[in-house]
């Protein structure tokens, strides 16, 4: 995706220690996202950054509402969406030794002063991203609850002629 200015902090001149900031997804964010299956919504991120000689942590928080349709009666879905992510940087350069395996480290290089973490907010939704969205059970739009209703009714299973040759397989074991 492209990187977008209003993500990225400018590092360099933080003193040691934790540095908050918080962002308000704009629509270009979206649209920036829009080739990787993310709707647009109003999504909040609080990002904690951990300043250290040699690393970066950012703690990524993002809460909101992504605007999409239901997956089961296609109205319009409000889904609610919380991640949390953590991404460590190591500022030494790309020649690392990676200490702890549980965390992707990513290299900076020491003559970098600033972090874009597009790139990681997405991420952080991503991962936090429901793989069905739809409504709650009985939240469905109901006319289309009812057209599907009637639908399986009208449309009684008809049985599968390959279980009839089970069957008869069955039988003559028997
Ligand atoms: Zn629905």
């Amino acid at each position: 995706m492209d990187k977008l200015r209003e993500y990225t902090i400018a590092y360099s001149g933080l003193k040691d220690g934790s540095h908050a900031f918080a962002f308000d997804l704009d629509p270009a964010f979206f649209e920036a996202a829009a080739d990787e299956e993310m709707p647009a919504g109003d999504m909040h991120v609080d990002v904690e950054l951990e300043k250290s000689a040699t690393m970066l942590v950012a703690n990524i928080h993002a809460m909101g509402v992504l605007h999409t349709t239901c997956d089961h009666c296609n109205a319009p879905l409000e889904l609610p969406l919380e991640g949390r992510q953590r991404q460590v940087f190591h500022l030494t350069g790309r020649q690392w030794e990676a200490g702890n395996e549980n965390d992707e480290v990513v290299g900076l290089e020491p003559t970098d002063t600033e972090v874009d973490l597009t790139h990681y907010i997405y991420e952080c939704m991503r991962l936090a991203l429901p793989l069905r969205h739809a409504h709650a059970p009985g939240h469905c739009d109901p006319e289309v609850e009812r057209a599907l209703g009637a639908l399986n009714t009208e449309h009684e299973p008809v049985p599968d002629p390959r279980w009839n040759v089970l069957d008869q397989l069955k039988n003559t074991e028997e």
